[in-house]
């Protein structure tokens, strides 16, 4: 069995999908793993080190895809990709497949076997292949540190002869993976934290992590963990009672998400401008329209003196260790394919069959075939 992993073509992405320590796990398995040269460049991580952990690095990319049982990647393929992968072949990424119409079409036309990263259910034993949560979490260490770079103050509070300065106050709205690392990161340089999510569940954990939670009376769990669409109403009395904690905050990070929905707006221009002059925000959510009124996504807008920065692909500016926990995820998601180095997939394994996109020319997710099927 031989696994291929093409250099990423994406604009500004520096991850990879394989590191050298993980190209030695597969080898333990009897994988072989191809790279394409230069693949893991971006990463730090240079061609020699992979071919010492074992893998044979190519020039020629066609040769990638015509000898791969299975292509790894990080973001998903182009159009022009997608035709190169081996007919029946199995290609494990994110696929954005919300966004994704005409590559779904290609992967079922073609017969391809295409493994969301994205749809991997939230199962303990799935826990290790979990792409989403290594990723946001890189998010939202790197949100606070944006935050704390772009700030006009000390994070800490520091006694000095001078006299005291006073602790940075963030508000992070949003207590998933990503919200929880900002939190930690905010409290390990100092600053005071206050917290907000709707599901009830998040307040033990912003807690334990010595910051405060911002109580409402909106419950709003869905399944699998995740959040639901709040009602026009709620909405209504969420951004009443969230603009005085806004107000007070110096640093706002929102990581508010519904799963393939547009993000909540919860900070509007109001609360904006009623803030501090030099606040900051940093809007994880920019990517699917953002959780504030004003966010551009990738770029920074100032109002009212306050700076609002709407980053995408955060987990692509920690590449080295963003990419070592993604290469990690993706072994332990591929070892479940392989039996005594043969490509054996049971797709009746809840996690292959969960995290299945296409395969034999149908689109098994659902909703992705309602929205690629029903146009
Ligand atoms: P996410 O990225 O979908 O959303 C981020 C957060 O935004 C969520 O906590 C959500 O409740 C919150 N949110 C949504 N709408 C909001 C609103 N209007 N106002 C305030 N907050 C709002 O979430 P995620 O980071 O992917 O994690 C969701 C949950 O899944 C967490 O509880 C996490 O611990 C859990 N999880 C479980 C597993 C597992 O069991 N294997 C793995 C990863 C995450």
């Amino acid at each position: 069995m031989k696994i291929a992993v093409p250099k990423e073509c994406a604009a500004g992405e520096q991850r990879v999908a394989i590191v050298p320590e993980v190209v030695a796990r597969f080898g333990k398995l009897g994988v072989g793993v191809l790279i394409e040269e230069g693949a893991g460049a971006a990463a730090y991580q240079p061609d020699q080190s992979y071919t010492a952990a074992g893998a044979t690095v190519v020039q020629d990319a066609e040769r990638l895809y015509r000898e791969a049982d299975v292509v790894l990647r990080v973001q998903p393929p182009t159009i022009e990709e997608a035709h190169r992968l081996r007919e029946g072949g199995i290609v494990v990424g994110f696929m954005a497949p919300h966004k994704s119409a005409e590559l779904v079409k290609v992967f079922r036309n073609r017969k391809i076997t295409s493994l969301a990263m994205e749809l991997i259910p939230r199962i303990s034993r799935a826990q290790s292949m979990d792409a989403l949560s290594s990723q946001a979490s890189v998010a939202g260490y790197k949100a606070t540190l944006m935050a704390a770079y772009r700030l006009s103050k000390f994070m800490p509070m520091l006694t000095t002869p001078t006299g005291t300065i006073r602790p940075a106050r963030f508000l992070i709205i949003g207590v998933g993976v990503a919200g929880l690392q900002a939190i930690a990161t905010a409290r390990r340089l100092g600053a005071i934290v206050e917290a907000y999510d709707v599901r009830p569940d998040t307040k033990e954990q912003v807690q334990s992590l010595g910051a405060k939670f911002v109580q409402m009376d909106i419950q709003a769990d869905a399944a699998g963990g995740y959040a639901r669409e709040l009602t026009e109403e709620e909405k209504r009395r969420q951004q009443e009672l969230i603009a005085k904690h806004v107000g007070q905050a110096d640093v706002v990070i929102t990581t508010a998400a519904i799963p393939g929905r547009p993000a909540p707006i919860i900070i509007t221009r109001a609360m904006v401008a009623a803030m501090k002059p030099g606040s900051v925000i940093i809007d994880l959510a920019a990517e699917s329209g953002g959780n504030c009124e004003l966010t551009k996504p990738d770029k920074g807008v100032k109002f009212h003196d306050v700076e609002i920065c709407g980053p995408v692909n955060m987990p692509s500016t920690l590449p080295a260790h963003a990419s070592e926990l993604y290469a990690k995820n993706m072994f332990h998601l591929v070892a479940l394919m392989v039996k005594d180095g043969k490509l054996e997939p049971d797709w009746d394994d809840e996690v292959l069959r969960d995290s299945t996109l296409t395969r034999d020319g149908d689109i098994k997710h659902g909703p992705t075939r309602a929205l690629v099927e029903g146009e």
